[in-house]
């Protein structure tokens, strides 16, 4: 048994494809095509060589001396935060340009909410001179402005949605939308391990070159090619695909997750969808889904932009609910208190959604020899507005 994606899509009873029957055939297509593409030698061979050259990889594997000090570990940061636009998003979106581009399509859309996965699909749709449509709720429009401008100076068309709550869900709802009137000439680049099959496997792939280098990484420096923990925060779950694939079947190593918990998950003011949320189906995919009794989509809340869905990929849904993956839910506060933390004890200043990750650390214990990798998903340069908003929360470290 496998926890990887079997062949009809599905991660045990979570994924599969529910489309709607006008995206049938390219759905289909690119069930059929996508493998046989990125294993090519041609494909691997252009994939590596822009992540070396445009992305600056491999990451480095850094021993965070102080923070292991403080939690008695070897505790390990995979720095996802050096990529090219800040997070490891661009691992995903340069693999599916180049499959775009074999696939002959000569337009991408894609969705985004706080702006992340929007900078970096307009960014390779630069680098290889794509039309790009990216599709934000206007809320976001409002609240992530610098990313929208981003966007729009790497020649992106942003546009604003009205429908819904104005969020990410509503976002990509127009998406879909859009790939159902243009689906033989467009291109939907998805930013996570979710929706339709083949998307949460296909995004898991591309960013399991995460999990290739730790190997090695690891090997160079402990002589051991494996961790005893792998841990990574989880919004739509790519960033922790990456980092798990490669270990996902190997039960040496234990797979611990962080969600965001928001306000606290019996408030509901919440974006744990691994705790809070229901078997349902969402962007074509079967996973858990926060909803009300009636099915409808309860909207996510965290303090982290790239955490707020009120869905979960597949292959973590199945993860948690086979219990091969231990789940945190992880509160604003501590996200905050977490952030500052690293910011201090190592001089990193971590993306919000990274900080979900390195709060965990809190919840567990370790075994002074227990060797800990931790993804570090991003940066936190976008997100220095918030902490200084939040300073009151960062404890001693809040007094300056
Ligand atoms: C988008 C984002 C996430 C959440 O997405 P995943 O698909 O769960 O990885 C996490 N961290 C950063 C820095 C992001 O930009």
């Amino acid at each position: 048994m496998s926890y990887l994606v079997d062949k009809q899509g599905f991660y045990g009873e979570f994924g599969g494809a529910y489309v709607p029957e006008i995206l049938y055939a390219t759905v289909k297509r690119l069930q059929e095509e996508y493998l046989p593409i990125i294993e090519s030698e041609e494909f691997k061979r252009e994939y590596m060589t822009l992540l070396r050259d445009y992305v600056g990889r491999p990451s480095p594997l850094y021993l965070a001396k102080r923070m292991s000090e403080k939690y008695g570990c070897q505790l390990y940061l995979k720095r996802e935060d050096l990529n090219h636009t800040g997070a490891h998003k661009i691992n995903n979106t340069i693999g599916q340009i180049l499959l775009a581009k074999k696939m002959g399509k000569k337009r991408i859309i894609a969705e985004t909410g706080a702006g992340q996965h929007g900078v970096a699909t307009a960014t390779v749709c630069a680098l290889m001179d794509m039309p790009c449509v990216v599709y934000q709720g206007a809320l976001d429009v409002e609240r992530q402005h610098v990313n929208v401008e981003r966007m729009k100076m790497l020649g992106a068309e942003v546009r604003p949605v009205k429908t819904g709550n104005w969020t990410l869900k509503d976002a990509t709802n127009e998406a879909i939308r859009d790939w159902c009137c243009h689906p033989s000439d467009t291109f939907y680049i998805i930013g996570s391990t979710v929706g339709p099959h083949p998307y949460p496997d296909m995004v898991a792939r591309l960013q399991s070159i995460i999990s290739e280098e730790i190997k090695k990484q690891l090997q160079e420096k402990i002589g051991r090619d494996y961790p005893d923990y792998l841990m990574a925060c989880v919004g739509g779950g790519s960033n922790a695909a990456g980092t798990i694939y490669h270990y996902i079947d190997d039960e040496r190593v234990k797979i611990v997750l962080a969600e965001a918990g928001g306000k606290g998950v019996e408030t509901g003011h919440t974006a744990a969808t691994i705790h809070a949320g229901r078997l349902g189906i969402l962007h074509g995919a079967k996973t858990l889904v926060m909803q009300t009794p009636d099915g409808q989509i309860i909207e996510a809340e965290s303090i982290s932009a790239g955490l707020d869905y009120p869905g979960i990929g597949p292959m973590h849904a199945n993860l948690a609910t086979q219990h091969r993956a231990t789940v945190y839910s992880i509160n604003d506060d501590e996200a905050i208190r977490a952030a500052y933390e690293l910011t201090r004890l190592e001089g990193i200043i971590p993306a919000l959604e990274s900080a979900h990750a390195i709060a965990a650390l809190q919840k567990m214990t370790f075994k002074p020899e227990d060797v800990v990798v931790l993804t570090v998903s991003g940066r936190g340069d976008k997100d220095v507005e918030t902490y200084l908003n939040n300073k009151d929360l960062a404890g001693e470290y809040g007094n300056f």
